[in-house]
């Protein structure tokens, strides 16, 4: 592709520093119409599929860990400690590519419902069979507490760990997404896909961060809207730019440029349902819509919010592009652990 960069000097950096990773995402990931549900919704509707990256059953997570696990072997690691909710991907995910580069996996993992199936099935059955390091917490103040206690008895018997955050979600891990923003533009260039939208989950934030640094660069051409599955849209939207900032001092991209040209995230908040990890009818119906229509399967915390959004977003004629790119960021395993509702 001829890349359509504003500044050399950054386009050569940023490539650079793409460079730096271990490769497991089976590149580019598929593209293609969804012309069933197109035809229900009056609209022209496309998936990338980065539930299909490779490796333990895939998702957005597989393409920041390329990042962040090559930094913990340059910095020597042996283990990577990481936390999320009791059915994290991003955890599952972590032990999975640790483990395929010898690393040893410590997953602090937050637990507050009292539901029996999220302690046995789904991610945490997946994150058994790979022998993590299982330590769960009920409070949130628990759990920083929790890793630095890891940190240092693994220090004390001679182990190196490396910590990824919240849904590797920092300047490292955010490089995977503007890896794969690049390969979009691509796909779509080669499509000739013009005046599209991207729609997606957001949750830590470091997917849309990765996608709207992107679309920066390189003047990709789509729009980027997130929606929201945790916090409202203020508060995503600061996340989202900070974690933009971060990653584009580590990239060493000059302040006075960015300050002009940066573009604000577009998040939505209405899809969020009852909380973080809670589905409700909507999601459950959006789930079932597109598995019967076109043999997609959603999950009920990430992508089955994201796709309520989408049906909504275009039914209401909220967001009118002349077509929709719905990016299927993974979480599958998560169903199994959701069975009585779905
Ligand atoms: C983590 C995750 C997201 C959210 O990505 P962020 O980069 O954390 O915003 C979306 N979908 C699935 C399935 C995830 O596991």
């Amino acid at each position: 592709m001829f890349l359509k960069y504003k500044r050399k000097g950054d386009h050569l950096k940023v490539l650079n520093f793409l460079q730096n990773r271990v490769k497991l995402v089976s590149e580019p990931t598929p593209f293609r119409n969804l012309n069933n549900l197109s035809r229900e919704n009056e609209s022209s509707i496309y998936i990338k599929e980065d539930d299909v990256t490779g490796i333990c059953l895939g998702g957005n997570k597989v393409r920041k860990l390329e990042y962040l696990i090559y930094d913990a072997i340059q910095k020597g690691a042996d283990t990577v400690i990481t936390t999320g909710g009791i059915q994290s991907n991003h955890a599952r995910l972590t032990t999975a590519v640790a483990r395929k580069y010898g690393l040893k996996s410590e997953l602090v993992l937050k637990y507050g419902e009292e539901r029996s199936q999220f302690r046995q099935n789904g991610n945490l059955l997946l994150n058994n069979l790979m022998d993590a390091n299982i330590h769960l917490v009920t409070d949130e103040f628990e759990i920083q507490n929790k890793i630095q206690e890891l940190e240092t008895s693994l220090k004390k018997y001679g182990n190196i760990p490396y910590k990824i955050p919240l849904g590797g979600s920092n300047e490292i891990g955010t490089l995977g997404y503007i890896r794969a923003g690049k390969e979009l533009g691509e796909q779509l260039e080669y499509k000739d896909i013009k005046n599209t939208a991207v729609i997606l989950p957001v949750g830590s934030g470091g997917t849309m961060a990765g996608l709207l640094i992107a679309k920066w660069i390189w003047n990709l051409n789509f729009k980027v809207i997130g929606i929201s599955v945790t916090r409202n849209s203020t508060v995503m939207s600061e996340t989202v730019e900070a974690i933009i900032n971060e990653t584009l001092d580590f990239l060493d991209i000059k302040e006075d440029f960015r300050e002009q040209n940066l573009p604000k995230p577009t998040i939505y908040d209405d899809y969020i349902g009852p909380g973080y990890g809670k589905t409700d009818q909507q999601t459950i119906e959006s789930i079932k819509l597109i598995a019967k229509t076109e043999g997609v399967i959603l999950d009920p915390v990430y992508t089955g919010k994201a796709m309520t959004g989408l049906l909504d977003l275009t039914e209401n004629k909220i967001v009118s592009n002349d077509s929709i790119i719905f990016l299927h960021t993974g979480g599958v395993p998560a169903i199994f652990a959701y069975q009585d509702q779905l």
